[in-house]
């Protein structure tokens, strides 16, 4: 059977992070991934925004990698000339109900530390993005976006750069924890194998819970149940009027459907949240109304036939729709007594900007 030092499950953005924070350190590592390309799931098929640690309560895991997390990634792309930009958004407020709201987000950023996030009055939000109605809004100056392929592409040439072995179509099937303390792997695909890891992290994104049930040794009762939320996501046809991020007051289960901008300056809406039972990444053309209406309560003069189906991406969600939003759950031996073993659980947004951040946890987690 061969053998393993580290091995990391998925090659999404947040497997690579790892991958390349247990590399840098001097270990050994093997990222198996299921499909023929990295970042094929949640890492593609997403907002791309560099979040500033806004909305998540104060002391979660959320809040505390996500503040870290983006000021790591800043210094990261301007470091590896990762195309990005500091563009700012503001979250604007459409009736006077919703000033409360904006007052209670101010507060959580302030006690995450994030003190740039300022007041604006409907004059102020309308000189900065003349296209947006609102009675009032705050500007976070310190969110932006990233071309995260080409971050994806940056943490894995670090890793290789220091050793790391990636291998495409290669599921890990089932693991068990052995009596010498090794994980013993059995990988699937074409040429299945068995591999006995000293260290195994399970990124693996969406299914990450199922996949720890599936590790004999490991207490099954500590992997939270897998639930999928759907974001869906419509471009704008034609030019944007926007030049920075334009987000409403969160609903439950998502951010609202906001304006994103690539970093082509076009712009794409969403996601909103469908709560779905199998993963699938279809938009149904049906959903635009939805869309049409909770624009305009922002953009009164998105003009009829302005927006066409874009793409969908699915938060992997460990507490379903009627219970309170959950933090990211990284489970390392001090939680199940496994040695060797970290799992991620509901690595939803923003798990992009957190990623540096999350790496150096599990990396910590392990020593
Ligand atoms: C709609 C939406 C919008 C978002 N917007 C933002 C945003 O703007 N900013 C932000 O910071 N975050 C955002 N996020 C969150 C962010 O995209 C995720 O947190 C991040 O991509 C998770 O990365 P990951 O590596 O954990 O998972 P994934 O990208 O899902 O990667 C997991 C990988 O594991 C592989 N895999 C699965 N099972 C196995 C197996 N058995 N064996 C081997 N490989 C396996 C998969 O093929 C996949 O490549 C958003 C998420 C969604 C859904």
């Amino acid at each position: 059977m061969d053998s393993a030092d580290a091995v990391v499950i998925g090659a999404g953005v947040v497997g690579l992070a790892i991958a390349r924070e247990l590399a840098l350190a001097g270990r050994e590592v093997i990222i198996l991934e299921a499909e023929n390309a990295i970042g094929t799931a949640t890492s593609s098929r997403n907002s791309e925004v560099i979040h500033a640690g806004i909305y998540y309560p104060r002391g979660s895991a959320k809040a505390r990698t996500c503040v870290e997390g983006r000021s790591l990634l800043y210094r990261y792309c301007a470091g590896r000339g990762i195309p990005h930009i500091r563009c700012g958004k503001l979250i604007v407020a459409t009736s006077e109900a919703q000033l409360g709201e904006l007052e209670s987000i101010r507060n959580k950023a302030h006690a995450n530390g994030v003190t740039d996030v300022v007041w604006l009055s409907k004059e102020d939000a309308h000189a900065m993005e003349p296209a947006v109605s609102c009675v009032g809004a705050l500007h976070s100056p310190s969110t932006g976006v990233v071309d995260s392929h080409a971050y994806m592409l940056g943490l894995l040439g670090d890793a290789e750069a220091h050793g790391a072995m990636l291998a495409f179509l290669s599921p890990l099937q089932s693991a068990r924890v052995r009596s010498d303390g090794r994980i013993e792997l059995h990988v699937g695909g074409a040429e299945s194998m068995h591999l006995a890891a000293r260290t195994v992290v399970n990124a693996a994104g969406l299914t990450a819970p199922s996949l720890a049930r599936r590790i004999e040794g490991y207490p099954a009762d500590k992997a939270p149940p897998e639930f999928y939320a759907k974001g869906n996501y419509y471009s704008l046809i034609g030019k944007s009027p926007f030049s920075r991020l334009v987000y409403p007051v969160p609903e439950p289960g998502g951010l609202g459907v906001h304006v994103t901008i690539d970093l082509g300056g076009q712009a794409r809406f969403g996601p909103d949240v469908e709560w779905i039972d199998r993963i699938g990444y279809d938009v149904d053309p049906r959903r635009a109304d939805k869309f049409y209406a909770a624009i305009r309560r922002y953009w009164p003069q998105l003009p009829d036939g302005a927006l066409a189906p874009g793409y969908a991406g699915i938060r992997p969600k460990i507490a379903g729709p009627n219970d309170p939003a959950p933090d990211f759950l990284v489970q390392g031996p001090a939680e199940h007594g496994v040695a060797g073993l970290v799992n991620l659980f509901g690595i939803e947004s923003p798990g992009l900007t957190a990623s540096l951040a999350l790496a150096r946890d599990v990396a910590r987690r392990l020593h």
